[in-house]
């Protein structure tokens, strides 16, 4: 049997052998680091594989850290006929306490029957996160409201009444009912319907590992399978699913991972980079 010590010499000697390791980064749960260089043919995330992206004309790994995430990432990539890694740091978790009140207390507390329906749509919504394909976007990704009002609240440590809930996954931006909600980029409808929680929904899939979601809408101009443009009307901003008022709710999954939408709108400062 192999003592430990031996083990880990085993496992250096391997990495000596078939790479190069990169200085470490921190980043925040639910940030993103962009790992710049060229002639990157393919990015390495866990158990996920995907082609590099351009942030403002510098191509790189997109590297994202889960919402969720409570341990170090160790990210890889294959450049020049190299294969290199990159170790990232989980940072601190840096979002505020949120607290909430849902008056509908069937919402909170769910009964056997809405449990099981969520359970149903949850079965349906994970498949979402598996499917890849051509990226069919370019960052910054277009803003989902024609005027984007301050708002967010990604990453907020929910209390709903009274009780600890899990954290706020998307970005909220209070604007009135009837207000067009737009498609962020190209995409084709990977899902487009009304959810317990989530209320009418969209989720569209723009390739690569990139679904962009937009949740309560009162009302649904878009059908699964269509395949939509960057811009295109896909419903109205409303309150429907648990709720506490008119309000759109815009989420993204990168890779699987929940990370802040409001870096793929526009703010790539705040996208850490490595070299
Ligand atoms: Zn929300």
């Amino acid at each position: 049997m192999l003592s430990r010590p031996l083990i880990l010499l085993a496992a250096a000697g391997l990495l000596a052998a078939t790479g190069q390791t990169l200085a470490a980064q921190t980043a925040s749960p639910g940030g993103l680091v962009h790992w710049q260089g060229d002639g990157i043919t393919r990015c390495l995330v866990d158990d996920r594989s995907f082609a590099p992206t351009d942030l403002d004309g510098q191509s790189g790994c997109l590297v994202p850290l889960g919402l969720t995430r409570t341990d170090d990432i160790v990210a890889e990539r294959d450049r020049d006929g190299q294969r290199e890694r990159l170790r990232i740091g989980l940072g601190e978790y840096p979002y505020a306490v949120q607290r909430l009140h849902i008056k509908d207390r069937s919402r909170v507390d769910l009964s056997p029957g809405n449990l099981a329906r969520v359970q149903r749509e949850n079965a349906l919504i994970d498949k979402l996160w598996a499917r890849q394909g051509e990226p069919r976007f370019s960052l910054p990704l277009g803003p989902p409201l024609e005027d984007m009002p301050a708002g967010g609240r990604f990453g907020a440590k929910r209390i709903i009444n009274d009780e600890p809930r899990s954290p706020h996954t998307g970005a909220d931006y209070a604007v009135p009912r009837g207000t067009p909600v737009l498609a962020a980029g190209r995409a084709v409808v990977a899902l487009a319907g009304e959810f317990f929680f989530s209320g009418n929904s969209v989720f569209l899939d723009h390739g690569n590992g990139l679904i962009s979601m937009y949740f309560h809408l009162h009302e649904l101009f878009v059908e699964e399978g269509e395949e939509i443009s960057r811009g295109r009307l896909i419903g109205t901003v409303g309150s429907t699913g648990r709720s506490t008022g008119p309000h759109l709710h815009f989420g993204i999954r990168w890779q699987g991972a929940r990370v802040d939408p409001s870096l793929f709108l526009g703010a790539p400062a705040a996208i850490r980079t490595a070299r």
